[in-house]
């Protein structure tokens, strides 16, 4: 089976060792943003998606995770 962002074969999730990676970064650091900012899942989607310091593959996860 292949990662449904990319062309990789996926891990025990639907998405590739990269992807995944980046998926967790992503809900890592969202834990750390509730503390400090009390901002909701959404909100914070938008808000790292908006950054130009937001990696490719994080990109990609975060447009996954939002359909
Ligand atoms: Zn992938």
């Amino acid at each position: 089976m292949k990662c449904k962002l990319c062309k990789r074969e996926k891990t025990e999730k639907e998405l590739c060792l990269f992807h995944k990676q980046a998926y967790e970064k992503i809900v890592e650091v969202y834990v750390q943003w509730v503390d400090a900012l009390n901002i909701n899942w959404e909100d914070y989607l938008s808000e790292i998606e908006k950054n130009s310091l937001t990696g490719k593959w994080a990109k990609e996860v975060i447009e996954f995770i939002k359909e």
